[in-house]
């Protein structure tokens, strides 16, 4: 235990605020790998892959889940199994799938993602409709709808139920992927659980190396079927992995005991969101808006507020140009977060 103590305590003093993807893993994770009971995936031979896989089928209500390396590669593997070569995708503009994944669906599948506006977190319902007729009518019918909660650019927004019972009714035939990285997030802020949310999609994956603070991984659930494709879509984009179940048990510790901390991480966005709105006014950021563990908000000089608060050992982000990204997580704490509202009180 001695050893890993400056692992554990290596952010020291500064305050980590780029992403939740920073998060180090707990000593319960590392005890859980250390003790990991492992075989090759490949034959199906690891037993706490398998459980981790099952555990996450059971929290998004579906019969089955694969394991991946990322939650790129849930999305990436996703697309493959539920695409042909020349089909058309319907997602928010701004979500991971179509802006962050390096156009991999267009290289990974060969399909052409169709942007419509998202510009608060939601799917414009009128204008996936309209290209829902439009390409109707090319002979294109739609393949697939991707929907993304949290919605990260947006500021970490919950996705609403009754906007996904329309697209669901929208869709009867095409597939709807969501993109939870932060679907745990969404349910702690909104008290829907994660099943509730994916009864209405066909799959669904959640990162576990996010807010959940596990190294390395993320999950996607859907059918059996489904699952069956998606084991050889993985294959084929080399995130078939080996004794697996090293990684797979701080998986486990993260989805079996860090989900309900995530609500002190929304604390504390929300507290940050009041200083960024007592320092530069509601228009430029609602607090009440901030639900989840991300504040995102307008800036004239991105660069100039960072550079502020990286001289009070504060490190924040840019997601967009013209727009600041604060990201809470387990690692940030209260004195840390007062810390940070010193600095965003003289900020420019
Ligand atoms: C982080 C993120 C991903 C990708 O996860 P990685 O593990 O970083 O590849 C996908 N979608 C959303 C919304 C994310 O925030």
């Amino acid at each position: 235990m001695e050893l890993m103590k400056p692992f554990a305590t290596q952010n020291g003093e500064v305050v980590d605020l780029r992403s939740d993807t920073v998060t180090k893993p707990t000593i319960e994770m590392r005890e859980a790998m250390a003790n990991a009971v492992v075989g090759d995936d490949r034959y199906h031979e690891d037993p706490t892959v398998a459980e981790l896989e099952a555990y996450y089928a059971e929290l998004v209500g579906k019969e089955a889940a694969l394991f991946v390396p990322s939650g790129t590669m849930a999305n990436q593997v996703a697309m493959r199994t539920w695409t042909s070569p020349g089909d058309v995708v319907l997602a928010g503009a701004r979500q991971h799938v179509l802006q962050y994944e390096r156009m991999g669906s267009a290289i990974n599948s060969g399909v052409q993602i169709v942007p419509v506006r998202d510009d608060r977190g939601t799917l414009s319902v009128r204008e996936l409709e309209e290209q829902r007729d439009i390409f109707q009518f090319l002979g294109l019918p739609v393949k697939v709808v991707c929907v993304e909660n949290t919605h990260m650019p947006a500021g970490g927004v919950p996705i609403g139920l009754e906007v996904l019972k329309e697209i669901r009714s929208l869709f009867p035939e095409a597939k709807i992927h969501m993109d939870g990285a932060r679907l745990f997030n969404a349910s702690v802020a909104t008290g829907i659980e994660p099943s509730e949310y994916a009864q209405h999609v066909d799959s669904v994956m959640s990162c576990v190396s996010k807010g959940l603070g596990a190294p390395v991984g993320s999950l996607l659930g859907g059918s059996k079927e489904f699952i069956e494709n998606a084991w050889k879509e993985r294959a084929i984009l080399g995130g078939q992995m080996r004794q697996a179940g090293v990684l797979a048990a701080a998986g486990l510790v993260a989805l079996q005991s860090m989900r309900d901390r995530l609500a002190e991480d929304h604390r504390r966005a929300r507290k940050l969101a009041k200083a960024i709105a007592a320092r530069y006014g509601l228009e430029v950021l609602d607090p009440d808006s901030v639900q989840t563990n991300i504040v995102v908000f307008s800036h004239p000089d991105p660069e100039a507020f960072l550079t502020h608060l990286s001289q009070a050992d504060v490190l924040g982000g840019s997601v967009a140009p013209g727009y600041v990204r604060l990201v809470t997580h387990k690692d940030v704490d209260d004195e840390m977060i007062d810390r940070t509202i010193v600095a965003i009180s003289k900020a420019p």
